[in-house]
């Protein structure tokens, strides 16, 4: 079910319980401000989520109350997972889904990054 992204932070939502480390995840990049681990149902050869650290909903959230340095610093860790993946060549699709006509399911703000093969038009 799609969320509401104006919602309030639920600190039991699944992805805050992957970074408290109370469930399992294939976890494969971990800085101050950021998480990368595998999707658990990858829609692609490479399916990898990054979320902050920090307790944001969505983009929206994020983008409207995060400190410069933790933007800054989750930017870098999406770029960075990309290239210990070696997808910037050929290249891969990054997506964030957004509240309920973005069809995001968890509230805690992720990046979908997608590669390993070549991706096809846009999702609808
Ligand atoms: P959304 O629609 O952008 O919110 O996508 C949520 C994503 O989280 C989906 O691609 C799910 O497969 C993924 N997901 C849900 N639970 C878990 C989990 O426990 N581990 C890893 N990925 C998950």
């Amino acid at each position: 079910m799609p969320i509401d992204a104006t919602q309030p932070y639920d600190a039991d939502n699944i992805f805050a319980r992957i970074l408290r480390g109370e469930i399992p995840a294939k976890r494969v990049y971990e800085d101050e401000h950021a998480l990368a681990f595998h999707d658990i149902a990858p829609q692609a050869p490479v399916h990898v989520l990054v979320i902050p650290k920090g307790a944001y909903v969505s983009w929206d959230d994020f983008s409207a109350r995060a400190p410069d340095a933790e933007i800054a610093g989750f930017v870098r860790a999406v770029g960075h997972v990309a290239r210990e993946h070696g997808l910037v060549e050929p290249g891969y699709r990054l997506l964030a889904n957004i509240g309920g006509h973005g069809g995001q399911e968890v509230p805690h703000l992720h990046v979908h990054l997608f590669g390993g093969a070549p991706l096809g038009p846009m999702l609808a």
